[in-house]
């Protein structure tokens, strides 16, 4: 693995290695972002003199809790909760939290590293951090799941606030938990902070268009990639993966610009439907009757199939959005979609692309989005969300969906020029991981040791 790194560099990957034993997703995260960083540190050798490379592969705070919680039967049952304060020199620590059965102190550290570059390349004053648990929401009944986030939240408050570090979701982890969490910080501290957290409802601080902003903030960013080569999205076959909030209004705007998403997934399989997804049937399904993919294709009846072996990505496509999880895209994905003419991959999820997939989309010459620039739009409309908060206002959609357009098409073009900056143009893995880098590093520095 560390041949894709810069020998300049290298030390620093195997201190990483050394401290994080095991943390396999957190190496990799940091692998993709060393090796980027070369040609960066061969220009400004003052970030290698000031080890700022080294701070920034270690994040400030890493708090990690018990979470105890009574089930429906009466059983008492103990999660483990995360919080990674990764870091704050852009501010206060932001980023969601995870609830997933898979989730190690790797995962959030990963998840967290990840953030710090992304919300750089917003341009919002926003630090990165990351927190999560191992309790699996799935086939917990709403009381349960009040309960486990009661009690995550009664140790979380103390490290939380709206100038120190902001949560909001992500995998599973919505508007019903941020609910709960919003509540039990509420009644802990006797403040009504609104900002303290994002992804709120609409009637108690949230911000419009922030439940679409990830998939829309994809589509956007897919959109001005293939405008910049010359294309277009409008009339192409798209395949997305995964069926959460982020796929679900990825496919949303990929129907309004005029593409056909046939296809989508969950953990139990996919479903192909060559009319295009039905969004309403889908939201329905996975919004409000928190269904498997399966319901889709049996109330679709002969029109969609549900597919249980094999993967989304054998599906053939135009345009690939991978919105599921992490390193679900392995290289011979890759290879099969470069094979059916895949020309462009936006990812809404987070490092969905294994390296080798990476390299495989590279070197046959598809454009490549990767997560911390693709999927910015969510945490970049919480930003919007805390600015609300912070004038007690509330903006329109229209409005708020603009900013998150034009925050998408600023990121495009900072990365795409920081590409051609450095000769590497079109490198849009080397153009995010060297911008997001640059203004962290920077004010790191200004800051001082
Ligand atoms: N979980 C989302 C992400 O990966 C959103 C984080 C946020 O809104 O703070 O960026």
């Amino acid at each position: 693995a560390e041949s894709t790194i810069d020998p300049s560099l290298r030390h620093v990957y195997r201190e990483v290695l050394r401290r994080n034993a095991g943390e396999h997703e957190f190496h990799q995260a940091v692998e993709e972002v060393l090796g980027s960083l070369g040609p960066v540190v061969k220009r400004h050798p003052h970030y290698l003199d000031e080890r700022v490379i080294e701070r920034l592969c270690e994040p400030e705070r890493q708090i990690i809790f018990r979470v105890p919680w009574t089930d429906d039967a009466g059983q008492v049952q103990i999660n483990r909760g995360f919080r990674v304060e990764y870091s704050s020199v852009l501010g206060p620590y932001k980023g969601g939290l995870r609830f997933h059965p898979s989730v190690l102190l790797g995962t959030v550290k990963f998840l967290g590293f990840e953030q710090i570059f992304k919300n750089a390349l917003t341009g919002m004053p926003i630090g990165g951090g990351k927190g999560g648990s191992d309790f699996d929401p799935k086939g917990r009944s709403d009381t349960e799941v009040m309960r486990f986030c009661q009690s995550f939240m009664t140790e979380l408050y103390r490290h939380l606030g709206e100038y120190t570090d902001v949560p909001a979701g992500d995998i599973g982890v919505g508007g019903r938990e941020i609910g709960y969490l919003f509540g039990q910080y509420k009644r802990i501290t006797n403040r009504y902070e609104a900002g303290v957290l994002t992804g709120k409802g609409l009637a108690w601080g949230g911000s419009r268009a922030r439940t679409e902003a990830t998939g829309y903030g994809t589509v956007y960013f897919a959109d001005e990639m293939a405008r910049h080569a010359g294309r277009s999205l409008e009339g192409k076959r798209v395949v997305v993966s995964g069926s959460g909030n982020v796929a679900i209004y990825a496919v949303e705007k990929v129907t309004e610009l005029g593409g056909t998403v046939v296809a989508c997934s969950d953990s139990s399989g996919y479903v192909v439907d060559e009319d295009g997804i039905d969004l309403d049937l889908l939201k329905d399904l996975k919004e409000v009757r928190r269904e498997r993919v399966g319901a889709y294709a049996e109330e679709r009846g002969g029109r969609a199939r549900l597919v249980q072996d094999g993967s989304v990505w054998d599906v053939p496509c135009e345009v690939a959005l991978p919105c599921a999880t992490q390193n679900e895209l392995d290289d011979e994905a890759a290879r099969t979609l470069v094979r059916n003419g895949t020309w462009l991959v936006a990812e809404g999820a987070n490092m969905p692309s294994t390296p080798a997939a990476v390299r495989v989309f590279q070197e046959a010459g598809v454009l490549f989005g990767p997560g911390k620039a693709a999927n910015a739009g969510g945490v970049a409309t919480s930003a919007l969300e805390m600015q609300q908060n912070a004038s007690r206002d509330s903006w329109t959609f229209e409005h708020t969906d603009a900013r998150l357009g034009e925050i998408m098409r600023n990121i495009h073009q900072r990365v795409v020029t920081t590409a051609e900056d450095y000769d590497r143009p079109g490198d849009y893995v080397f153009g995010a991981n060297a911008a997001g880098f640059t203004s962290v590093a920077d004010a790191m520095l200004a800051m001082g040791v």
